[in-house]
This record gives structure tokens, sequence and C-alpha cells, in this order.
């Protein structure tokens, strides 16, 4: 069974914790012991986990992102969002992570996060659950 469901993103660079959805996903494959892979089918967006407790990391992790790839730096794609491709690669396009008694094994501050360079855009996050 492959999961999917949509992010709407409201910011041109945003980190959105979609750990409950994914959650929820795990719980309906009844998958006890495995792995689940989140994957972001986007090429201006991207999956990460990071810190969930303090949203200043999420604003720090967009703020540093933006100073490292600036808007607009004389690139050649024609489409004006090269920084958002390049976010998008750093990032990376998905995250593994391990199930465990039916439930994703994330530490006490991890979150997973849809992170959106190209917004506001109606997005789609697959989930794919594998037991072992
Ligand atoms: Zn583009």
């Amino acid at each position: 069974m492959v999961g999917k469901f949509k992010v709407n993103t409201s910011k041109r660079n945003e980190l959105i914790d979609i750990t409950n959805d994914i959650n929820a996903i795990v719980k309906e494959s009844d998958v006890k012991e495995g792995f689940c892979l989140v994957y972001c089918p986007h090429t201006t967006a991207g999956i990460t986990i990071n810190e969930g407790a303090d949203p200043d990391v999420k604003s720090d992790i967009l703020m540093q992102l933006s100073k490292v790839v600036p808007e607009d730096k004389g690139f050649k794609h024609s489409e004006g969002n090269s920084d958002a491709h390049i976010k998008s690669s750093i990032i990376g396009a998905s995250e593994i992570v391990v199930v465990n008694d039916g439930k994703l094994v994330l530490g006490t501050w991890q979150k997973i996060f849809f992170a959106e360079f190209d917004g506001p855009r109606n997005r789609k996050v697959v989930v794919k659950v594998i037991g072992d």
C-alpha cells in the first residue's frame, strides 16, 4: 500500500510539520516492525527531519538556507526559481524512519517536515511503509 496526502503551503519558504499525517498512515498500514519512506515528488520542495519544539529552529534553517542560496543570483533557469531547485537538492526528496511496535522511531524533539521553497503551492507527499 502506498499512502498519499496533500500539503497546501502558504509561503514561498516554509517548513510544515507532517509527523501526524505520517503516523496516521503507519497506523493504517498495520506494519509493526519495518521502515517508513516519506517522499516528496516535487523539484522545488523536500522532506527533512529536525527539531519541532522551538519554532525558531525552523525559521533559522530557512533564513540560513536563503543566505546560502539567494533568490536572484543571475541563475540561467528561465522559470526564475533556481534557488528553490537548489534548496530542494540540499534538503533532499525523502527520509526513511524506522517503525517499531507500530510507531515511528523519532527522537524526543524530532518532527518530520515538508520543506516548501517555491510556495504557495498545492503539494503531495508519498509514503510507503514496509514491514520486515
Ligand atoms: Zn524551475
